[in-house]
């Protein structure tokens, strides 16, 4: 049942991600009593998870500290768990709207069921999801589980992609690591790019093009998502039709799984209505070097703000500066 607060909460963090955990444990830590809203697992169309993009990565072999590797859910199970025990209050819930106040009164939050918060400073950690191509084709075998998916790390192990000839789209490391990963499972890996040049990095590129079963298809885009229904009458995608980028010519790839890896886009919807300043991608705008945003007591911290570094260890460092400005600004206000 719908629920009215009465206490106003000193912070509140939006998200559950590196940068959300980070700022709860320096929130927690500084007796700022933080309450995490770590969201709810849906389909957007893509998976979106609490814990964030690290749920769906297998190894984090680049955070300092994790000598052998640490896999992504289990690395945001830790921070959990680090958040927790310095006394941080986690809800299973998504914010749906933001009223933010312009007087220096609290702001108002709306959650997903149904109830109305308030908090004297609020961190917004959502991060980002996965793109897609765009295509109807694409996104009714997306949504229906007909074999198209933007995450090889959740689906690629999935039987119905073992032993067969799959595609990744995109150029990027995102396509390297979702190639790599499927090389395991596949009989054959085809990576599909728009241009003649790939814009992952050397050794992600190497690790891929290294395995045997790996290929890239140049000056690609898939146009189209073709299907034919499985014994149980169930639509499953048979071959994508390609474009040239250069030559413009089309033609058909018969494959049995389609793996979308083509970036992401912040997760802000549920702030549009606010008088948030966003940059021209989309992203949080932070003023000064922090994780102030336009608005006094409001906060950003991890990808949901930054389109460039996008990293589990940028995103924590971003967590950690929006707890610390969070809480000086409570400070200057008086209200702790
Ligand atoms: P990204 O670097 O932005 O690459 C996106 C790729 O998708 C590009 O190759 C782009 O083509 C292609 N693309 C974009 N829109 C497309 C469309 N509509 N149709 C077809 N192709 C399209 O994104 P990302 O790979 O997700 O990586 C994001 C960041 O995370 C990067 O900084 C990356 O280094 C980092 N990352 C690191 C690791 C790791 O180190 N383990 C793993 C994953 C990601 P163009 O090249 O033509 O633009």
């Amino acid at each position: 049942m719908a629920q009215e607060s009465t206490s106003v909460h000193k912070v509140v963090i939006i998200g559950s991600g590196p940068s959300g955990w980070t700022a709860a444990i320096y929130a927690a830590r500084a007796n700022l009593e933080p309450v995490v809203y770590v969201g709810v697992a849906k389909q957007d169309p893509g998976p979106v998870l609490p814990g964030g993009q690290l749920m769906l990565t297998t190894d984090v072999e680049n955070y300092p500290g994790f000598p052998e590797g640490i896999a992504g859910p289990e690395m945001m199970m830790k921070f959990e768990e680090q958040a927790r025990r310095f006394g941080t209050t986690v809800v299973g819930e998504d914010i749906t709207k933001c009223e933010f106040s312009s007087d220096g009164s609290p702001h108002t939050l709306h959650t997903s069921s149904g109830d109305t918060i308030q908090a004297h400073a609020v961190i917004i950690s959502t991060g980002a999801t996965a793109n897609w191509i765009g295509l109807d084709s694409e996104m009714k075998l997306a949504m229906t589980g007909g074999g198209v998916s933007a995450c090889a790390v959740c689906d690629g192990a999935l039987p119905m992609f073992r032993d067969q000839h799959v595609a990744v789209v995109g150029g990027g490391d995102s396509a390297m690591e979702e190639a790599t990963f499927l090389t395991k499972f596949a009989s054959k890996v085809s990576v599909i790019h728009r241009r003649d040049e790939l814009r992952a990095s050397k050794v992600m590129q190497e690790r891929f093009l290294n395995k045997e079963n790996a290929e890239v298809l140049w000056n690609k885009t898939v146009i189209e998502c073709l299907s034919e229904p499985d014994q149980m009458g169930n639509e499953k995608i048979s071959a994508v039709r390609l474009k040239d980028t250069v030559t413009g010519e089309e033609s058909e790839l018969a494959i049995k799984g389609l793996f979308v890896a083509i970036g992401h886009s912040p997760a802000t919807k549920f702030l549009q209505d606010t008088a948030l300043e966003f940059d021209s991608a989309g992203y949080i705008d932070l003023k000064d070097r922090s994780s102030k945003t336009n608005i006094e007591g409001v906060f950003a911290a991890g990808d949901v703000a930054d389109a460039k570094y996008r990293q589990a260890i940028t995103a924590s460092g971003m967590g950690c500066q929006a707890a610390l400005d969070a809480e000086h600004w409570l400070g200057d206000k008086g209200l702790i």
